[in-house]
């Protein structure tokens, strides 16, 4: 199966921070994978800006490498020296003057103007002031806004309030890039597009959802950013919020953009409060390969969670009753994103008792091998009378595609495409956001005031003790992390 590609009209794209980290492995190598897909128009434009003093030579160069390093190189190497062709830089002080005019003389007038803020947070006001006061940003123009969009739900609504000065809520695409993962979009495409799964996509089918996000890694470099925030803050508010309202919504009258984040800003508001028994949260030690998670962030008293596991309600029509577990957490037993909607038993088993419990899952694999399951109950093969066995029906993308399906576009690649084609479908809205910190708020300030120590865990577990009893206690378990 062949993809399509739809280039996008001619774009002028203004990487603010496009010297930094986010820029050199997703942004650029991205674009350049678009180029070379045939999506860009030959005339597009790419500027990066930050404050080191660097000429157009000097930032091709870092482009180069960076694509060397981070996207898989050019089949054709006359492909990369054209992509180049196309990118300048120029330096610019987020914070001053300087820069500003020349950064505005570079810019064309007939064509789209999008601003890409990959910067830390603190100069997203400053970015949008500058781009009003020194006259780039036009009523067409887009400014794109990282995470974290905030830091809880007061910050959220400063940060909206500051943006809404200069730009109209149409203009301003707060990523997510959990969003722009094909496996999230093919979420939608398998509940709207087939009559199999909507019927049963309720309470009265649906046993419970699990949603998981493991990560292998530690903190990182990041030791002082994760410190202040904590995988509630980090990830729950966001990329697992993001996921459950699509597992949840309604379905939307329209695939646009304010069509379907009116219903996942339903689901949000629907979400009941979490009981602080129904929240774990975990911290991981120490290993004979390294230390633990306080001596990584540097901060031997630390109270955050590098582990967060909870139980969620979304109190509507479709939903009551059905929990939705989940869970995420730095140095796991291994790297996977998974959600998983476990069906109930069938109601009664003509099998008799030795044929065991079956239930059907779908499991939506976000990484690795991006791709679903289904398993179905079926006989166990061979003359030893009717014993039941689950068997997944397995749609590894890379498999059912072909190897144009293994070539799954990068989430950012096809979310700063959608930037330029002005489509907000897969960006959070400003509500959105705010209802997110809304939920979350609560559990974080409850914590700090009971002043809760994380539970420890190990390095390449599932994560502690307790998280397994929350399932367990129902009657449940989760599913094994596994690559
Ligand atoms: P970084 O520290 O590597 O880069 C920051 C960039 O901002 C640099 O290019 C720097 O020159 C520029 N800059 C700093 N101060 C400036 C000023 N006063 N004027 C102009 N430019 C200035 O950061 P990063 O890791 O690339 O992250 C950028 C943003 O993306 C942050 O908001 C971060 O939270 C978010 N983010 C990063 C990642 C990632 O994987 N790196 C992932 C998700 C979100």
């Amino acid at each position: 199966m062949v993809s399509r590609v739809i280039p996008v009209d001619s774009f002028d794209l203004v990487i603010f921070g496009g010297t930094g980290d986010l820029a050199r492995r997703k942004i650029l190598p991205g674009l350049f994978r678009r180029f070379c897909a045939g999506q860009m128009p030959p005339e597009a434009q790419i500027v990066g800006a930050a404050r080191t003093e660097m000429d157009d030579a000097g930032f091709r160069d870092m482009v180069r490498a960076a694509i060397d390093e981070f996207g898989g190189g050019a089949e054709d190497p006359g492909q990369l020296d054209s992509f180049l062709e196309r990118v300048g830089y120029v330096a610019v002080d987020a914070k001053g003057d300087g820069g500003w005019k020349a950064l505005k003389d570079r810019l064309r007038d007939d064509c789209v103007r999008a601003f890409y803020f990959s910067v830390g947070p603190a100069l997203f006001g400053d970015l949008a002031e500058r781009l009003r006061a020194f006259g780039l940003a036009t009523e067409t123009s887009r400014i794109v806004v990282e995470k974290p969009f905030g830091h809880d739900l007061e910050s959220a609504r400063a940060l909206n309030r500051e943006l809404a000065q200069y730009f109209d809520e149409t203009q301003i695409y707060r990523i997510d890039h959990y969003l722009g993962k094909e496996t999230v979009q093919n979420l939608m495409a398998v509940r709207f597009g087939n009559v199999l799964f909507e019927p049963l996509w309720n309470a009265q089918f649906v046993d419970h959802i699990q949603i998981t996000v493991a990560e292998t890694v530690g903190v990182g470099g990041r030791g002082g950013y994760y410190d202040d925030s904590g995988a509630m803050r980090d990830m729950v508010q966001n990329h697992l919020m993001q996921l459950l309202c699509l597992i949840a919504m309604e379905p939307p009258a329209q695939f646009e953009p304010d069509s379907v984040r009116d219903e996942k800003l339903k689901v949000i508001r629907a979400l009941d409060p979490v009981e602080p028994h129904h929240i774990v949260r975990g911290q991981y030690g120490a290993d004979e390969k390294q230390p633990g998670y306080r001596a990584h962030v540097e901060n031997e008293r630390s109270r955050t969670e590098s582990f967060v596991a909870l139980k969620a309600h979304v109190s509507n029509w479709r939903w009551a009753g059905t929990p939705f577990y989940l869970r995420t957490g730095k140095m796991l037993r291994a790297r996977t994103s998974e959600i998983a909607v476990v069906f109930k038993d069938a109601p009664h088993s003509i099998f008799g008792a030795e044929a065991g419990r079956h239930n059907n899952v779908l499991a939506i694999r976000l990484q690795p091998n991006e791709g679903m399951t289904l398993d179905v109950t079926i006989k166990e093969p061979g003359p030893g009378g009717m014993r039941l066995v689950d068997v997944p029906l397995d749609m590894t993308f890379a498999d059912a595609l072909g190897p144009d399906g293994a070539n799954v576009p990068d989430a950012y690649e096809r979310l700063v495409m959608d930037v330029i084609r002005g489509n907000q479908t897969l960006f959070m809205r400003g509500d959105e956001v705010e209802a997110a910190w809304a939920w979350t708020d609560p559990m974080i300030d409850g914590w700090e005031a009971r002043g809760d120590v994380p539970k420890p865990y190990d390095p390449g577990s599932s994560g502690p003790e307790d998280a397994l009893m929350l399932l367990h206690r129902d009657g449940r378990r989760w599913r094994d992390i596994k690559a």
